[in-house]
């Protein structure tokens, strides 16, 4: 693919996913065939569904099945039968990375479509499925923190959890959320799967694009600085730097260590040169003429209705100039 091939490939994922969500009665697609879902083995037990909105997770073992995040609402039956072809055991668990409804859309259709005899429902006594996610996650839901995203009841994740770290075990397999604060907004979780050796990243790790900064929700980009050093603290390669812990982004490629190393000092390379012409006195256009992501906006460059490479840079700039 070619590199302005690439830009619009990369540049209109993420994002686009987003405005599909809340433009998702208006189906333009008029009886096209929606493009099929990507099932990829990861490692170990776990597997990676693209094509839903954000990429899913999904470990499969005899307990059952536990899936990361849920994809866009209109895809929930297609991600299903995408589950199917993996493990025809009960899904047990959803867990979800962020609020986005790229990632938590169906969460609902999913969650009905599964059964956990360990939890039940509060007002009725059959059995259902718990979503887990950080605790900011259902405030933004149900309206206790004010925001627009608006999902089903039977959508919000009930079941969360407030501190650093939550712990869970299931299909032989320790599995560990751990909240990072304020990165791409304030709820994100990043899921390890310890045994397989694989980490369901949400979008503090995108291999699409720059990241998408969600301040309105809390985000930051010292917080997504600080989640990928904290993946790269949890990740530990093979031979040569080539494989080992791999990493499922929250939109596009499977990565190993040197590819999330990459990441995080691109992001951290513009954070410094910004700064840089912060501390010379410059304003926020003349930060943009200086064009301080120009040699990684052929890979990393977007430009689309929601996020762009000038915000961006305008986002950073705003962060860093007290
Ligand atoms: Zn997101």
């Amino acid at each position: 693919m070619n590199s302005r091939a690439y830009r619009r490939w990369a540049g209109a994922l993420p994002l686009l996913a987003i405005a599909a969500a809340s433009l998702a009665q208006d189906d333009s697609r008029d009886g096209e065939e929606p493009p099929a879902l990507s099932v990829i083995p990861v490692q170990g037990n776990v597997y990676l569904i693209a094509g839903a909105g954000g990429n899913i997770a999904v470990q499969t073992g005899d307990d059952g099945v536990l899936v990361v995040d849920t994809g866009l609402p209109e895809n929930a039956e297609r991600v299903l039968a995408a589950i199917r072809t993996l493990s025809d055991r009960p899904i047990r668990f959803v867990v979800n990375t962020h609020v986005h409804p790229d990632h938590t859309g169906g969460n609902g259709t999913i969650g009905a479509a599964g059964t956990n005899e360990g939890f039940r429902d509060a007002l009725r006594s059959e059995p259902v499925v718990p979503i887990y996610a950080h605790e900011t996650v259902l405030h933004r839901l149900s309206g206790a923190i004010e925001d627009p995203i608006d999902l089903p009841v039977r959508s919000w994740p009930i079941d969360t959890y407030h501190v650093d770290k939550f712990d869970m075990y299931f299909n032989g397999e320790s599995i560990q959320l751990r909240h990072q604060p304020n990165a791409h907004t304030d709820g994100d979780s990043i899921v390890w799967f310890r045994r397989s050796d694989v980490i369901a990243t949400g979008d503090v790790y995108l291999t699409t694009s720059y990241p998408f900064i969600d301040v309105a929700r809390g985000g930051s980009l010292q917080g997504i600085i600080d989640a990928l050093n904290e993946l790269l603290d949890l990740m530990i390669p093979d031979r040569n730097e080539e494989g080992g812990t791999l990493a499922i982004s929250g939109h596009g490629a499977i990565s190993d260590e040197y590819e999330v190393v990459n990441y995080r000092d691109m992001l951290t390379i513009i954070r410094d040169r910004i700064v840089a012409l912060i501390d010379m006195g410059m304003t926020p256009e003349q930060v943009k003429a200086a064009q301080p992501t120009f040699d990684y906006d052929g890979r990393y460059g977007i430009d689309s209705t929601l996020w762009s490479t000038e915000r961006f840079i305008e986002t950073i700039y705003e962060e860093y100039a007290e």
